[in-house]
């Protein structure tokens, strides 16, 4: 048996929604989308159930499916929570407890009797605090899981890409995550049109190349070439591309890779310690880790097999030709193309579609619909530049 999972991050209103549009699922799809599964008999179960059904030989109903979201965002427990309850499924939400909030309880859609006209009264933008993460675990409704401890990006080389400005600042939120943790506080930053404030003390800081904290060796810069990047950033209208050329030309140690010792106790933190956290925030046990951003290396790796009964594990193509069955016995939870990708684009058709593959089809035709996918789109793009012509 196929068990298919779902892969969401936000769920909100389309109008007004988190600080990247394209993460979020429009409240009223997904809403179809639960009607529809109800209305087929699908039953939701959690990952602890597709781990007894994988490895205990334990049964599951027939038409299964597991709902999943990333990242621990705020309206997941002002809407996504509320419909799950209104048509009896379950979920599980990736939590990163660096991201937790400290805030009062939010209302809900069900507080407001899931009245459309007073969404406006709600607050759903930022992340969830523990409190509403107790609520939704205690229900029974919502699995909390992790999602590692930060989630962020750090330097891996000393190659320098970018240079801090006004202009792209907003591309590089996560260094300012890690230059405070209180800045992750949503408050800070989702929503926000303005990062000016941010850059104080910033202009013209190099970026290096960079990658997600569980891929990478950290690369430390040192001050010299910080002084020196600023230095030759000065003057507002300086050449970044020539900047850049510059400061990788130079042959001097730039800055430091972090020892074996220090990257095994940072990784050790982000998938043990945020593990801990969660655990003793919510009185439960937590088996299952969603990679985030989907990368790992094999430190990363290695240390999840230790602490986890499953990963998450996503294709590089966006679409998961991979299914989860009892004949699969490794460690990986596979996820079915999520709700931003297809489910906006191609409204509920989308969802029906992915679901038909992940039960009834096997790898090749998934394939098959994903190249028709694409050479659909590429064709629609090469129209769309005829056009601007
Ligand atoms: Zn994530």
């Amino acid at each position: 048996m196929h068990v298919p999972v779902i892969m969401y991050h936000s769920i909100a209103p389309k109008e007004k929604t988190i600080y990247n549009s394209w993460l979020t699922t429009d409240l009223k799809i997904f809403e179809k989308q639960l009607e529809y599964l109800k209305k087929k008999g699908y039953k939701s179960i959690n990952l602890q159930d597709l781990y007894n059904y994988k490895f205990k030989n334990q049964k599951i109903p027939k038409k299964s499916i597991i709902l999943t979201f990333d990242d621990g965002y705020l309206d997941n427990y002002v809407f996504a929570y509320s419909l799950l309850k209104k048509y009896g499924f379950q979920a599980t939400i990736f939590i990163n407890p660096n991201f937790v909030e400290n805030a009062k309880k939010r209302e809900n859609f069900e507080n407001i009797k899931f009245d459309l006209r007073k969404i406006k009264d709600l607050e759903y933008i930022g992340y969830l605090n523990w409190e509403e993460l107790l609520e939704m675990e205690n229900s029974g409704i919502m699995d909390i899981q992790s999602h590692s401890l930060s989630h962020t990006f750090y330097f891996k080389s000393d190659w320098v890409v970018d240079i801090l400005t006004e202009k792209n600042i907003k591309d590089y939120y996560w260094f300012f995550w890690n230059s405070s943790t209180d800045k992750k506080e949503a408050i800070h930053w989702m929503g926000k049109k303005d990062f000016s404030s941010f850059l104080k003390g910033y202009h013209g800081y190099p970026i290096f190349e960079f990658g997600n904290s569980l891929g990478i060796i950290k690369f430390v810069p040192n001050e010299k070439i910080i002084r020196l990047s600023k230095n030759l950033t000065k003057n507002k209208d300086f050449n970044k591309k020539e900047v850049i050329n510059k400061l990788n030309s130079y042959r001097l140690n730039k800055g430091i890779l972090e020892t074996k010792e220090e990257s095994n106790n940072r990784y050790n933190a982000e998938l043990i310690d945020s593990k801990k956290v969660i655990e003793k925030k919510l009185n439960k046990k937590v088996s299952f880790l969603c990679w985030p951003c989907g990368s790992f290396n094999k430190l990363a790796e290695k240390i999840a097999n230790k602490n986890y009964l499953m990963y998450t594990k996503n294709e590089r193509s966006g679409f998961n030709f991979s299914f989860n069955t009892r004949k699969d016995k490794r460690k990986i939870i596979h996820r079915c193309n999520d709700g931003h990708v297809f489910n906006n684009f191609f409204s509920i058709i989308g969802f029906k579609i992915t679901l038909f593959c992940h039960r009834n089809y096997k790898h090749i035709y998934a394939r098959f619909l994903y190249l028709s996918y694409l050479s659909i789109r590429s064709v629609y793009k090469q129209i769309e530049i005829f056009m601007i012509k």
